[in-house]
């Protein structure tokens, strides 16, 4: 789960990292008022979406004076932005932030990371901050440090420091850097993140050190213990599909093709998706029903899976070990009468109590396509999502 800037700010804030004087606003008079409130000269209005790019794309404005706020507000707020980062379609402005301004004398970067390949959190700094780190890493690898984190002994000061001289920063900054070092890193550890981000940290011209921005991704599977994080996520960042499905105990992926999968594991989507692309076809989607699924969450599955327009044909694709076949007919049964399904249903069933499965489905006098095995069933879908 990712959370917005100003929210990253905030929680960071907490931890003991400097960052600038702000706060959020969803109206062009709010922000007035929160610039107006923060005092200062200059301001920066940011607008709040879960993506990057956000500077060059006209997310971030300068503001000298409380109507530029208001003005710059005005014109992000209620529209979609487009960055790199968010896809052709971009992403509608809901929120903004604003914060006095900052004289930045130099841009650095700094982050961590849980590094899967260690299986340990890493630090990664640069020199050079602002810009997209994958970028950097590509063009002057030398300028990207890392340094992996012990889990038995932590983050130790003399880590920061070798990574802050490599950085480049000296006098001051040093101990300035230390601590926002450590800061993250108990950050990451208490709210179980994957990722902290801050790019640009900026040195001011007072020779301080402040986040200008903030990205934090959280562990979802780690949710259910982070009550204070959870409050943060906004549901308008993402896939309502995806959110109706987890609301449901069901894992919903959007793709970009035109057949709907219902599958049961993540292995078995993957096989699924494999096969329907050797017959020529292309998945839409894949709704992972997992183990145990009761005819109720089937028939959700389906009404997910149908919201999507681009569904010309589905495929039903379980190998049931704890789930029962005769459950998932049902399920199936109970969709087609209730949803007034028209997009024909490839249904290939094997394991549990498979034979009262299939019996189900040929007594329902329902028009379910039935598969003997899995690349039948690919070829029949494919065939019926061109049909
Ligand atoms: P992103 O493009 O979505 O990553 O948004 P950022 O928050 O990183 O802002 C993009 C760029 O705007 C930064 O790299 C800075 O160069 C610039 N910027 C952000 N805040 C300030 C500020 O307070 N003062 C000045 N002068 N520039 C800023
Ligand atoms: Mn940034």
């Amino acid at each position: 789960m990712n959370i917005h800037e100003y929210q990253a700010k905030e929680l960071l804030k907490t931890y003991g990292v400097p960052v600038p004087l702000g706060g959020v606003a969803y109206s062009d008079k709010q922000a007035a008022n929160v610039a107006e409130e923060i005092s200062g000269d200059r301001w920066v209005v940011k607008a709040q979406i879960h993506a990057g790019g956000r500077g060059k794309a006209g997310g971030v404005r300068l503001a000298h004076s409380i109507g530029e706020v208001r003005q710059a507000a005005d014109n992000m707020l209620g529209r979609r932005l487009v960055t790199h980062q968010t896809g052709p379609g971009g992403s509608l402005v809901q929120r903004i932030w604003i914060e006095q301004a900052s004289d930045i004398a130099k841009e650095y970067y700094l982050g961590f990371v849980i590094d899967r390949g260690s299986q340990r959190i890493t630090m990664i700094a640069s020199s050079e901050g602002g810009m997209d780190i994958e970028e950097v890493n590509r063009t002057h690898p030398e300028k990207v440090i890392k340094e992996t984190v012990d889990p038995a002994i932590g983050l130790r000061d003399f880590q920061c420091r070798k990574v802050a001289a490599a950085m480049g920063l000296r006098g001051k900054l040093m101990p300035q850097a230390v601590k926002i070092m450590k800061a993250i890193y108990r950050c990451i550890r208490d709210k179980d993140a994957l990722l902290a981000e801050i790019n640009p940290l900026a040195v001011n011209k007072n020779d301080q050190l402040v986040a200008l921005d903030a990205k934090i991704t959280f562990d979802d599977n780690a949710l259910y213990r982070q009550h204070q994080i959870n409050e943060m996520r906004d549901f308008d960042e993402e896939d309502p599909k995806e959110v109706e499905a987890s609301g449901h105990g069901l894992n919903y992926i959007a793709l970009d093709g035109s057949i709907g999968c219902i599958v049961n594991g993540a292995g078995l989507a993957m096989a699924t998706m494999d096969a329907i692309t050797l017959h020529g076809g292309r998945p839409a989607n894949f709704l992972d029903v997992g183990g145990g699924a009761s005819p109720e969450k089937v028939t959700n599955a389906c009404r997910i899976v149908l919201q999507d327009p681009n569904v010309k044909a589905i495929l039903v694709n379980i190998f049931a070990g704890i789930n029962r076949c005769d459950w998932i007919a049902k399920g199936l049964i109970q969709a087609m009468e209730s949803l007034n399904i028209t997009a024909p249903m490839v249904v290939r069933l094997a394991g549990t109590n498979v034979e009262a499965g299939r019996e189900l489905l040929e007594s329902s006098g329902l028009s379910f396509i039935t598969a003997q095995n899995l690349d039948d069933a690919a070829a029949k879908a494919v065939a019926a999502a061109q049909g």
